[in-house]
């Protein structure tokens, strides 16, 4: 039976669809009500828990208003049916292919950052990224082609993800609305001569197509007009992850310098564990410390959530905290700290 998971620190992310007008009709879409999707998944940056709105077209006049249109960022964080996230899946398949690990080396890795996992669940994983990079069967094609029929053209999505700085990227291009991966190679540089040969096998599909959707990367969206000539919509959420993206940079440095100065917890913590249990400082700088402990598990997670701001603001209040409690006499100094 699988064991269900529980964590304690999850963010909660909303997401738009990108596309604001009808593709067939060009009327602007209205969003449902209530969310389309919720899903948690966990990722090298923590755990996401993620709610998608989806939007249909209302012009009674057009012909194509049993279509939803979720967000193809929200799509691009994970597999259908699969609760890690697609850069998890990522580092499994690099750290197999590219750095002959083992499947319990790796999972020994993701669980030091965090992750739970099981040995068995990379071996999942490493299955998934084989699959991904597999490219499209005939049953996919087939689908895609019910599809171009149903939805009268198809919309394409690409982005990359990096498993380590400095290391080539693995690129994505999946079509919207079926949610469907359908091409990924690794790339070792991103112009757009590169991006556009890329995309060159999907364009060869030949399949009608109504629109392209993709972050603001120039040569990105430079390559994606190029080869569609189609209607291209930037994500709003992608621009802002791009632009809050030196902001996390200096916040995930803030925080590794904060951590280096509170080094000294886990021997505070045994102190504590071999205290008497009826020594009240004990209880006290336990609970202080139970407290940053928490407080290192925070991330710092793109567009803003700023872990080190967070630990700062703790570590500031438990610094207040313990001063209020040795004027009060509350507590007398104790175990150096
Ligand atoms: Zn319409």
């Amino acid at each position: 039976m699988r064991k269900t998971k529980s964590f304690q620190s999850v963010s909660r992310q909303y997401f738009y669809p990108e596309l604001k007008r009808c593709p067939h009709c060009r009327q602007r879409l209205r969003l449902l009500q209530g969310l389309y999707l919720k899903k948690t998944i966990q990722t090298l940056d923590g755990v996401l828990w993620l709610g998608g709105y989806a939007s249909h077209c209302v012009n009674p006049k057009c012909q194509h208003r049993q279509i939803h249109y979720l967000s193809s960022q929200l799509a691009a964080l994970s597999l259908p049916g699969v609760t890690y996230g697609l850069d998890v899946i990522v580092r499994v398949g690099w750290r197999r292919q590219h750095d002959h690990r083992t499947m319990g080396e790796i999972g020994q890795e993701l669980r030091s950052a965090g992750i739970q996992i099981t040995d068995r669940e990379v071996e999942r994983l490493w299955d998934y990224y084989r699959l991904l990079l597999r490219g499209l069967t005939q049953i996919d094609l087939a689908k895609l082609r019910e599809a171009e029929k149903t939805y009268g053209g198809l919309i394409w999505s690409a982005d990359g993800l990096q498993p380590e700085s400095g290391e080539p990227q693995l690129w994505v291009v999946r079509e919207v609305l079926t949610r469907t991966i359908v091409h990924a190679e690794w790339l070792s540089q991103v112009d757009q001569a590169t991006l556009q040969a890329f995309l060159q096998p999907v364009k060869d599909l030949a399949l009608k197509t109504l629109a392209t959707v993709s972050d603001q990367q120039r040569a990105l969206v430079k390559a994606l007009k190029a080869t569609w000539h189609k209607p291209h919509q930037a994500c709003q959420s992608h621009f802002l992850r791009d632009a809050a993206a030196p902001l996390i940079e200096q916040d995930r440095a803030q925080m590794v310098e904060i951590k280096a100065k509170i080094r000294g917890i886990r021997a505070i913590e045994r102190k504590i564990e071999a205290a008497s249990p009826q020594d009240r400082s004990a209880i006290i700088v336990g609970t202080y410390a139970l407290a940053i402990r928490q407080g290192l598990r925070f991330r710092s997670r793109a567009p803003l959530q700023l872990g080190g701001v967070r630990l700062y603001a703790l570590l500031d209040e438990v610094t207040c905290s313990i001063q209020r409690c040795l004027k009060k006499g509350t507590m007398s100094v104790w175990l150096n700290c």
